[in-house]
């Protein structure tokens, strides 16, 4: 299952997920919809659930729904899993409803973060929620990852918590929060969950069911790639390296005032004018202050004694060094160290040579470390087809159909509609830019299904996809056509430390052949009963003009009528601070 294939030939060596001894209570066999209640448990003839999900989203059984995703590849490993979808979280109760879980509670704000759906870019609530039965919203509070971890430990104090989803993924380090206008800690801290699992989760979460379940208690479970959690002091045997020597702090760039083309106008008739040195003044104002500021304190990096061997440094071994990040309280009080700590985060994603990272929180008598191992390996094809393959019921669990026992009129969820009709073909993105956040939780490495996979999967929308007219309205992932496309070399890919393959310009060595996508459109669309399969995610168009016979593919058969293009911006100033061609 691990065997190196034409996707990305990134080596993956970690056990294959289907290479687990099945937990006893696999003989319970598989549900048709993962319990929701006592009532359905007993249906299923089950006493407990080794493992409960709390999520904020409702209850789809679909691959798109990270909480159907994880059950049911922990139920594929013979757990019993039982799902608490958008419980009401004014008290302990509801978070008891399944009973105690003999191994552990999943917990997720869902599918986005809690903020974003919860508020809109203007600080106001929003009224709907696309994930929730009738696109009603209120049904999650603020925050729910530290809200539902705190319900579950007040519901039972002795069951460990695993944390993961999209919220818990983007705040593993200290982040800035818009919502509150300020640098808040590790959610680690926070939710003061046993385990964080962040990015792709599959390959950490069969790994620790399995040892929870083999009785290993779970503070003791701190190697598992892709987690983060407290810990007091760094262990024996590792080696500290300060992240200064990683990346250099630099100073922020005043933002420009549009107005200074005043200036220009001035000087074009002989005169000057005050505001050309506005933003000069407002980056000496920011200087001057961090000067006077004592509690922003520079780094300064000294190489560690213990590595000094005959006059020379030895480069400590890269699986038992851990990268020091200013503290959270440094990071909160100055820019400069905030943004240099998110790109050291950056520069250690690739899990061919990715470090551990550390970053302190408190002083004194409560400070702790979070720390955060690297990045998980990325899935195979064969195991992304396993995971895609799992015996989803794709729709949504039958406590959300109206009277008629339908989703389609008042208890619609309007993200089940939108990717009703769709296949997602791969995870991952090497693009890099700077304002998204695929790559900090899906990982650089593309991880791309097999074309038989995708293929059958289009087979089953058509026959069992209630309402299905024959069109898939999307054939795509994070960026549609990077599938399979990734470095020509495993041992450049594992070494290489560029936080993008397309940027500044296409990297020689990456492979942009567009074949197997074409090949798979054309197979995709020829399948009886379809009519129109259309390309809804984004694509790198810088990569698809490298393909003109895909550019012809897509413009003819793939879109609605028009080919819309979204450039982010037209100026290179711009373009550059994004990463963008
Ligand atoms: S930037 Fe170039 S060398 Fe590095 S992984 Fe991407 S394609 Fe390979």
């Amino acid at each position: 299952m691990n065997a190196p294939v034409d996707v990305s030939f990134f080596t993956r060596a970690a056990k294959p997920l289907t290479s687990y001894r099945k937990y006893w209570a696999a003989r319970f066999g598989t549900a048709k919809f993962l319990p929701t209640s006592r009532a359905e448990m007993d249906a299923l003839g089950w006493d407990s659930c080794d493992i409960i999900v709390v999520t904020g989203d409702a209850y789809v059984d679909h691959p798109s729904f990270g909480m159907a995703v994880i059950g049911r590849m922990l139920e594929a490993q013979g757990f019993r899993v039982g799902i608490i979808a958008q419980p009401d979280w004014q008290s302990a109760a509801p978070f008891k409803a399944l009973g105690k879980p003999n191994l552990f509670f999943g917990v997720t704000a869902g599918n986005m973060d809690s903020m974003i759906n919860r508020y809109t870019a203007d600080r106001k609530i929003r009224s709907d929620d696309a994930y929730t039965p009738g696109d009603v919203g209120g049904r999650r509070p603020d925050r729910a990852a530290i809200v539902y971890s705190q319900r579950c430990k007040e519901a039972w104090n002795d069951v460990p918590i695993v944390l993961g989803g999209i919220e818990g993924s983007l705040r593993r380090i200290a982040h800035y929060d818009y919502w509150q206008d300020k640098v808040r800690r590790s959610i680690v801290v926070d939710a003061k969950c046993d385990l964080l699992l962040y990015g792709n989760a599959e390959r950490a979460i069969v790994e620790i069911a399995h040892r929870l379940a083999a009785r290993e208690p779970v503070h003791q479970i701190t190697d598992v790639r892709g987690t983060a959690f407290v810990r007091r002091e760094t262990p024996e045997g590792w080696f500290e390296i300060d992240s200064t020597s990683v990346d250099e702090p630099g100073r922020v760039e005043a933002h420009v005032n549009p107005y200074l083309m005043v200036s220009d106008q001035a000087k074009a008739n002989g005169a000057t004018c005050a505001k050309e040195d506005e933003a000069q003044a407002v980056a000496s104002a920011a200087e001057t202050a961090a000067a006077v500021n004592p509690a922003i304190k520079p780094l300064t990096f000294v190489p560690n004694p213990a590595l000094q061997a005959r006059g020379r440094i030895k480069v400590p071994p890269r699986d038992r060094s851990v990268i020091r990040l200013p503290s959270y309280e440094q990071v909160r009080a100055d820019p400069v160290l905030y943004a240099h700590a998110n790109r050291v985060l950056h520069l250690e994603t690739n899990p061919g040579n990715a470090r551990a990272l550390v970053q302190a929180h408190g002083e004194g008598a409560t400070a702790r470390d979070v720390w955060i191992n690297p990045p998980p390996i990325p899935l195979t094809t064969a195991e992304m087809d396993h995971v895609f393959d799992l015996p989803y019921a794709r729709s949504p669990h039958p406590r959300y159909a109206d009277e008629d026992g339908s989703h389609d009129g008042a208890t619609k969820i309007p993200a089940w509609e939108m990717i009703r009709f769709s296949v997602n073909i791969m995870r991952g993105c090497f693009g890099g830019c700077t304002f998204c956040s695929i790559t900090e939780h899906e990982g650089r490495i593309i991880q791309s299904r097999s074309e038989e996979s995708i293929i059958k999967e289009v087979e089953a929308i058509r026959d069992s996809v209630k309402g299905f007219t024959g069109t898939i309205s999307d054939l795509g992932g994070p960026t549609a056509n990077m599938y399979r496309i990734g470095c020509k070399s495993p041992e450049i890919e594992s070494a290489c430390r560029k936080p993008s393959c397309v940027y500044p310009g296409i990297c020689p060595n990456l492979n942009t052949s567009h074949d197997p996508l074409i090949k798979i459109y054309r197979r995709a669309r020829a399948l009886k009963g379809i009519k129109k399969i259309l390309i809804g995610s984004g694509l790198r168009y810088d990569l698809a003009v490298k393909s003109p016979e895909y550019v012809k593919e897509l413009v003819q058969h793939h879109v609605g009528g028009y080919l819309k293009i979204a450039p982010e911006h037209t100026e290179q100033g711009p373009l550059t601070k994004m990463m963008k061609p």
